[in-house]
């Protein structure tokens, strides 16, 4: 037995035992792993102290009086000129945002409010964004979440399972928004959860895996109930369920829900259903006509083309909003390379800057990075390897190179010689001191 550690001058730090009880949740440290013991012979596990800290967490957070939101939720003009700080392009796909995200919040307060009209219910708009990978549908979600200051996580569909199988459980991602929120709960429930790959679960995917359910409904069952707003149980630590663990409860109801993927295939689906009508499309450029031809066709998608696609109708009928994105050309691309507050070259032209040194891109190398990035196929995800590669030495050498005072400058010819430029080689003037 320990003893009271209040009791001497200098108290004995807790100890910790292996043959005990935890005085909080009743199991043995032989299922529960070391046990901390403290004064009066009571003893705590690691669970039960997460517990606590989550529970001070909150505590404190309520204590702070932390509004969840902002009392006026900004307009659909105010969100979609935050999203053109840092998305380019994506029109469409900005405004149908902007206006569910504005309206979706605009509930929440109207909820909250004394004057609730009860004869009018208003709808949650989850919304449901179709465009290839790397468009930028991850960062429209993420953009909204900052404009709006609400906690924001993003799970991956192909690693969610049924319980019962191999993978994640869906309520995982409930605990990455809590986690987001800093464990505000009230926070946490108007908090944004975008879901990626989310055609990967379509009944007829042909990403069928042997540990997961072979259909993928069943995933899709478990994500409709969190979209239709359920009540979930979630393990404060993590990992799978099991049943004497403890857990946070967490209403799902007012989160907002934004699914992405990129429904390979869903053209043919449209274009079926439309049939005949497609007549008429036909242009002298080839591959610019089957572009445009593909974004209308796209424009068109209805829910039960997705139905068509492998989703079950009760959770397309959950995702009333619906918005395609299209490819980013050559120019999108220069355009991300160089606009958005976080661009890539604005963020190698500020180091340079920490140095004293200038740094531009000729606008021919721009090209030539966006072409090669375009390659790769992974929209603009596949800038930040090409420049970073190519940018290696000349960031190697820069802390070192008393760059103080020198311009450099980044030309097309460095770019397609297919050597990476030393720090040397970009170098064009010294600066002349003032
Ligand atoms: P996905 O459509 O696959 O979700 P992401 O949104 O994750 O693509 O994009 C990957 C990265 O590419 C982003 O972090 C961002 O840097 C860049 N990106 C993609 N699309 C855009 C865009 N339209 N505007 C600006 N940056 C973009």
């Amino acid at each position: 037995m320990a003893k009271r550690s209040d009791q001497s001058d200098h108290p004995r730090p807790p100890r910790a035992r292996m043959s005990d009880v935890c005085s909080f949740c009743g199991r043995s440290s032989r299922e529960v792993g070391p046990i901390v013991e403290g004064p009066d012979g009571i003893r705590i596990c690691a669970g039960c102290v997460d517990l606590c800290q989550t529970i001070i967490r909150q505590e404190r957070r309520q204590a702070t009086g932390l509004a969840p939101l902002p009392d006026k939720v900004p307009s659909p003009r105010r969100l979609k000129e935050f999203l053109d700080q840092y998305v380019v392009g994506q029109t469409h796909a900005k405004r149908v945002l902007s206006v569910a995200v504005h309206n979706h919040y605009k509930r929440l307060n109207h909820i909250d409010s004394e004057d609730v009209d009860s004869s009018v219910e208003l709808d949650k708009s989850n919304v449901l964004l179709i465009g290839p990978t790397g468009c930028g549908k991850t960062l429209l979600a993420r953009t909204l979440s900052r404009v709006l200051e609400v906690p924001f996580a993003i799970g991956d569909a192909t690693t969610l399972t049924e319980a019962g199988y191999v993978g994640e459980d869906v309520e995982n991602i409930l605990l990455k928004l809590l986690q987001s929120a800093d464990f505000d709960i009230e926070a946490a429930q108007r908090g944004i959860i975008y879901i990626d790959e989310i055609d990967k679960i379509g009944k007829t995917s042909q990403n069928v895996s042997i540990t997961r359910d072979v259909s993928g409904e069943g995933v899709q069952q478990a994500l409709l109930k969190m979209l239709e707003g359920t009540l979930a149980n979630i393990p404060p630590q993590g990992g799978r369920k099991h049943p004497e663990q403890q857990y946070i409860q967490i209403d799902t109801k007012h989160i907002l829900f934004i699914c992405g993927g990129t429904f390979t295939g869903l053209e043919d689906i449209v274009k079926k259903r439309l049939g005949r009508k497609l007549i008429g499309f036909g242009s002298e450029d080839q591959a610019e006509e089957s572009a445009a031809e593909h974004a209308r066709v796209m424009e068109m998608v209805q829910p039960d083309d997705l139905v068509e696609y492998g989703m079950i109708p009760e959770f397309v009928g959950r995702l009333p909003c619906i918005t395609t994105l299209g490819p980013l050309d050559e120019d999108a691309l220069v355009k991300i390379l160089t606009e958005p507050k976080n661009a890539l070259v604005r963020q190698y032209k500020r180091f340079f800057e920490m140095e004293g040194a200038e740094l531009e891109f000729q606008p021919a190398a721009l090209k030539h990075i966006a072409d090669r990035a375009m390659k790769l196929d992974t929209g603009a995800r596949a800038l930040r390897n090409v420049i970073e590669d190519f940018m290696l030495e000349l960031m190697y050498e820069l802390p070192e190179a008393g760059a103080d005072g020198q311009q450099y400058v980044v030309t097309k010819k460095m770019i397609t010689s297919g050597k990476k430029p030393t720090l040397q080689a970009a170098l064009t003037r010294k600066k002349e001191s003032a």
